[in-house]
């Protein structure tokens, strides 16, 4: 099997005039990039890179898959898509792979094992080998431009769906605001529900601590990205100073980054986000490393591809998503939702 085209097409997408916000950035959407592989056997796989802001992002990274990236896969063999990986990754070092590089590599990587899993007739967990058919998951709904009332309304409606875990943000100007909009989520979905806080990288370290320890008080599950996401020093100390686990990961590249923040102990859970990471070789990976240290794998974004990862993953612990759309094909039960069956990365 060789690929003989490399489709790539930009779906732009207008702003939104009511952009969700967190305590770094507001996020209007701007749109994505899709790739379709087409080998010479009939086989296509397709991958896709989204962008939460920046509207020339789509463009750029269309450039950059259609000048650096397509000339290395035209010609060959998807079976070798880890080795198709290591060039993408050799080429463009030069300029830097972390970055959009590791956008278009994801978007590359996820349609070769896509066409890998169809041409096979299988799932790609079943490629890998699976551990789980269910994966726990929880719901981001707590924008930060959401009022305490709207915010209380979108939690009750996770919990609804089924969710038993909701995420929030936080990051506000103060400890009081922070710790205000904790118990106004918990008076919203009760005792049995979990929380996450999430501050998008927003505080130092030494306010991170102190919030840290209010969180912790109050319960929440986990306290993410409270300080600049490359800050090693930083999210090691966090991680010796409190008991809440520190989840961070959804801006780090390549499972180098990983390798680093894990032997620094500077993580409780792992979180590597499909893009940013390099695609799903990378979070195989990423993920692989997480068990061996004895860390917990929770996803940044949903979405199939995660979902193959997880079910592979003995230390899988939640999936990111938002509220369910009325056509998702994610189904809870119990708190958890079903791995998919298609080929590839289908649904079913
Ligand atoms: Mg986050």
């Amino acid at each position: 099997m060789r690929v003989t085209h490399l489709n790539i097409q930009i779906h732009r997408t207008a702003p939104s005039s009511t952009p969700k916000r967190d305590a770094l950035q507001s996020l209007p959407g701007s749109g994505s990039v899709h790739v379709e592989v087409i080998t010479d056997t009939g086989i296509t796989g397709v991958g896709e890179a989204g962008f939460g802001r920046i509207a020339g992002g789509p463009d750029v990274l269309a450039a950059l898959i259609e000048h650096e990236l397509k000339p290395l896969v035209l010609g060959q063999d998807p079976a070798f898509v880890r080795g198709l990986h290591q060039a993408m990754l050799a080429e463009t070092e030069y300029h830097g792979s972390q970055g959009l590089a590791t956008f278009g590599i994801s978007a590359i990587d996820t349609a070769l094992w896509d066409c890998l899993g169809r041409m096979h007739g299988v799932p790609c967990w079943r490629l890998w080998g699976g551990v789980h058919t269910r994966i726990p998951a929880y719901a981001m709904v707590g924008w930060l431009n959401y009022d305490n009332e709207e915010v209380q309304a979108i939690c009750r409606q996770a919990v609804a769906q089924g969710f038993r875990a909701v995420k929030i943000k936080v990051g506000y100007p103060t400890l009081a605001e922070d710790v205000q909009r904790v118990a106004v989520v918990r008076k919203a979905v009760g005792d049995q529900i979990g929380v996450m806080v999430d501050a998008n990288q927003s505080l130092t370290a030494t306010e991170a601590v102190r919030r840290g320890r209010a969180f912790e008080e109050m319960g929440c599950v986990w306290w993410e990205e409270p300080i600049p996401a490359d800050d090693i020093d930083g999210y090691a100390e966090l991680t010796r100073a409190l008991d809440i686990p520190i989840a961070t990961g959804e801006n780090l590249y390549t499972p180098a980054d990983f390798a680093r923040f894990l032997r620094r102990d500077a993580m409780d859970i792992v979180q590597p986000d499909l893009r940013r990471a390099g695609g799903p070789t990378a979070l195989l990976q990423i993920g692989s490393m997480a068990a061996a240290f004895r860390r917990p794998y929770a996803s940044h974004g949903g979405g199939p591809v995660q979902l193959n990862v997880m079910a592979c993953l003995p230390n899988a612990l939640y999936l990111e998503t938002g509220l369910l759309a009325p056509d998702s094909p994610l189904r809870l039960e119990e708190g958890s939702v079903q791995i998919p069956q298609g080929p590839g990365f289908s649904w079913e």
